[in-house]
Order: C-alpha cells, then sequence, then structure tokens
C-alpha cells in the first residue's frame, strides 16, 4: 500500500493511496480552523450541523496512528464531517502527554474513518497498526471552507463559503 502524503502543512490533506476500493471512501471532511465559529449550519448547504461522534484516524508524523473518537459537527445532506483544529490538537495533545510528549506538535493529517466495529476493537486493544490502514474509511474529498465577512464581498460570491480546489 503507497500513501501519498502532503505533509508540508499541518492539517488534513487529500490522500491518494494504491488500492482503495471505492466503497472504502466515505465522507467528505473539513478541519474548521476558525475558533469563533461553530458550524451549526452547513457552510455548503446552510442546513444545520448534527453533532456526531466519529472515530477519526489520524497519522502524526513520522509513524503514528492515532484513533480519536470525537464529537464533530456533521451535515447529513452533504455527508460532510466539520471538526474544530484547535479541539482536535488539544485531544491529540491529551492523546500521548504521558506516553509520547515527543510527537506532539508534528504534522499531522486526519486520514479518514475506522469502522465502528473496528473502534471497540481498538479500544480494547485488538487493533494492530497495519489492520488500521487496512480498515480505514477514507475520505472522499477534504474541503476548505472560508469565512468571508459579511458586506465585504464582490457581486457574484454572495456564497458565504467557497470550495477551494482540491490539493
Ligand atoms: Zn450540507
Amino acid at each position: 500500500m503507497k500513501a501519498l502524503i502532503d505533509m508540508s502543512d499541518c492539517g488534513a490533506r487529500m490522500i491518494e493511496i494504491d488500492g482503495i476500493k471505492s466503497e472504502r471512501r466515505r465522507h467528505y471532511f473539513f478541519l474548521n480552523p476558525y475558533e469563533d465559529a461553530a458550524f451549526t449550519k452547513c457552510p455548503k448547504c446552510e442546513n444545520n450541523t448534527k453533532i456526531r461522534k466519529f472515530p477519526l484516524v489520524i497519522h502524526i508524523d513520522p509513524q503514528q496512528l492515532l484513533l480519536l473518537n470525537k464529537k464533530c459537527r456533521y451535515c447529513v445532506k452533504c455527508d460532510l464531517i466539520i471538526t474544530k483544529k484547535s479541539e482536535l490538537e488539544s485531544l491529540m495533545a491529551a492523546s500521548f502527554e504521558q506516553s509520547k510528549p515527543e510527537i506532539i506538535g508534528n504534522n499531522y493529517l486526519v486520514m479518514g474513518v475506522a469502522e465502528r466495529r473496528d473502534w471497540l476493537d481498538g479500544k480494547k486493544g485488538k487493533m494492530l497498526q497495519g489492520e488500521t490502514m487496512e480498515r480505514l474509511l477514507v475520505f472522499k474529498d477534504v474541503l476548505n471552507f472560508e469565512l468571508i465577512p459579511a458586506g465585504w464581498y464582490h457581486e457574484g460570491e454572495n456564497e458565504g463559503s467557497r470550495r477551494h480546489q482540491k490539493l
């Protein structure tokens, strides 16, 4: 299995892994960098988002996988998971405070989610790292939304959010 991961910047990136079948691609993901934006409304469709827990699979440089069952905002219609960057990072730091404090602050990548069944196995200590990778549900796409302050956008850019090009 080959993973092409762009680690040049902290955060989430679209990844290409050879041999991942389309049925193992689930959900869209947005890592929310805005401290004061909760995204109670979906940035794509404006519907209210729900709070739902997802077992996020995070790769941390150089070689660490973390399963983090985290409350996220979720738009059912767009299948979009939104999670706050600052919350994610403090949970990650807490996870490694005792066991591996040296990796705190390293580059990381939110790759996808584990299946619920796998999350339960993982909690019982049954899942090895290699198996996590093989049973990972990779995000279909990682989206980026920019907040545009009301009243300052040009005509024709009145959507409130813009989809950025896939990296
Ligand atoms: Zn939506």
